[in-house]
């Protein structure tokens, strides 16, 4: 039976002619088979149409800084993603390349009726979309499986701040906040033979640097995901409000691996930390991030395809980073002695080794983490592309929305407002190594990770 869906959570990119055969769901984003918005729109079609559906994945070989480690995490991922969908008899098939060439290839040689695909606001997943429907003449829809309200169903423009966004979610959240239907096996399967995938060659075969730190403790995928999110709700939910701002605690979800490349959906965490009860008020402070704020960046991405310049930001900190653009700095580094960690500052240090050797930085440390790019760099642009450069190369859940928005929070003020003037940051809020040891006890996370 066809499953009921809003249809708002859907975005016809390309009308194109009608035409019987399978339906590709293009994944990219949203790397799950459990309570996946675009998946089971592919899967409605495929009902509907008496059709077989196939999950394709493109595998670009060199995605922006993304390492070695990275496509480690993301391939397990997916190798677990396609025995679980061999289960629903839907058929997975990935292929090394680019989509924009290879998307319309398998179009065009299996004769495909539909192309779906998951929703981000990044340029270049846009642009692939783009360039796609230059290529194919079929139908082709955009899903957002990652927001909780579509992007563009919770605000038509680029937002000021969280307390902007907040109204307009709390508006609409009840339409969508509803539980995922479970997909049942497929009847008809895709039978086409194609090669079977060869995991473990798939990572030679990319044209990523190894860096010096491979492991990481994050396990990727979808069960993982949910035993993180079992284990933040058990453990350290009531505690959430009090010890997520201590770098020391491990009072966080840790869930953002999981959550940017998709293995989980924000809208299941929603579902399962709202089953827990007498929580009620302390709860509100994790929504406001795993809602309001996480919704905010993909808000900022898609309205402002400036999101990773200076030009992105309010006119009001492009002004006051303009007045003090010539200010003297008494420190001023390279990327290299940023990236190899080999600053003034012991804090900062620290939070550049934890994000190096975990893959993951603490929350409070990354905001300090960011101003001081801009404090030690000679302008605020060139603070801009290093704080990008190294948060999507060393971070689990970098090249996200999330990421890109952090650092114009950072750096640039986005969704912040003016804090009194001082030299460099101008308006910009500034944040100090004494400040992070009134906050929490410094030496302890210094000696953690130095
Ligand atoms: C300079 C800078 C860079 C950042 N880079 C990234 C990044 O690359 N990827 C990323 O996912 N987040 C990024 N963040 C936002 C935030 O720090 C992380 O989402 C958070 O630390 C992830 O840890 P957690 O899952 O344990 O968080 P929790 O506190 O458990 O929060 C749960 C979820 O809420 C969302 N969330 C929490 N804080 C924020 C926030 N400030 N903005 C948007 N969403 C939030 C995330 O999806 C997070 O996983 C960055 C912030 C800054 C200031």
């Amino acid at each position: 039976m066809v499953i009921l869906m809003n249809k708002k959570r859907l975005r016809r990119l390309q009308k194109g002619k009608e035409q019987k055969g399978s339906i590709v769901y293009w994944m990219s984003r949203d790397q799950r088979v459990d309570d996946n918005w675009a998946l089971i729109y592919g899967y409605n079609q495929a009902l509907k149409n008496k059709s077989p559906l196939i999950v394709y994945f493109t595998l670009v070989p060199q995605f922006k800084e993304a390492t070695y480690r990275i496509y480690k995490f993301m391939l397990e991922g997916l190798n677990q993603v396609s025995q679980k969908l061999e289960s629903l008899n839907i058929a997975f098939v990935l292929k090394l390349g680019y989509p924009e060439i290879l998307v319309p290839q398998f179009i065009e040689e299996n004769g495909i009726s539909l192309l779906i695909t998951d929703f981000s606001p990044l340029r270049i997943k846009q642009t692939w979309n783009e360039r796609i429907k230059e290529k194919i003449s079929i139908p082709f829809y955009e899903v957002d499986a990652h927001n909780i309200i579509p992007v563009w169903e919770v605000s038509s423009k680029k937002e000021y701040a969280a307390y902007t966004l907040r109204k307009k979610i709390e508006v609409k959240i009840g339409a969508f906040l509803e539980e995922f239907p479970k997909l049942k096996k497929l009847r008809k399967i895709w039978s086409e033979n194609t090669s079977p995938i060869e995991w473990k060659k798939l990572l030679n075969k990319v044209e990523v640097q190894k860096t010096e730190f491979i492991d990481t403790e994050f396990k990727p995928g979808e069960e993982y995901a949910m035993r993180i999110l079992q284990k933040f709700l058990k453990e350290k939910l009531t505690s959430y409000n009090k010890t997520r701002n201590d770098p020391n605690e491990e009072g966080t979800s840790d869930l953002s691996p999981y959550l940017h490349f998709g293995h989980i959906s924000s809208q299941r965490v929603v579902l399962e930390a709202s089953k827990i009860k007498n929580v009620a008020n302390l709860k509100n402070s994790f929504y406001d991030e795993i809602i309001v704020r996480k919704e905010l960046s993909d808000n900022f991405c898609f309205y402002e395809p400036k999101y990773d310049s200076f030009e992105g930001f309010h006119s009001w900190a492009q002004e006051t980073l303009n007045t003090h653009r010539n200010d003297t700095r008494e420190y001023i580094y390279k990327k290299e002695e940023f990236e190899n960690a080999k600053t003034h500052d012991d804090a900062w240090n620290a939070a550049q080794i934890e994000m190096k050797t975990t893959g993951k930085m603490h929350g409070y440390m990354r905001m300090y983490w960011g101003k001081k790019i801009l404090e030690w760099t000679q302008t605020p642009e060139e603070a801009l592309q290093i704080a990008i450069f190294l948060n999507n190369k060393y971070e689990l859940d970098g090249r996200d929305p999330n990421g890109y928005t952090g650092i114009a929070w950072s750096i640039g003020g986005i969704h912040d407002r003016a804090w009194k003037e001082r030299p460099i940051y101008g308006k910009i809020r500034y944040m100090s190594y004494n400040g992070l040891k009134r906050k929490f006890e410094l030496q302890k996370y210094i000696k953690t990770y130095l």
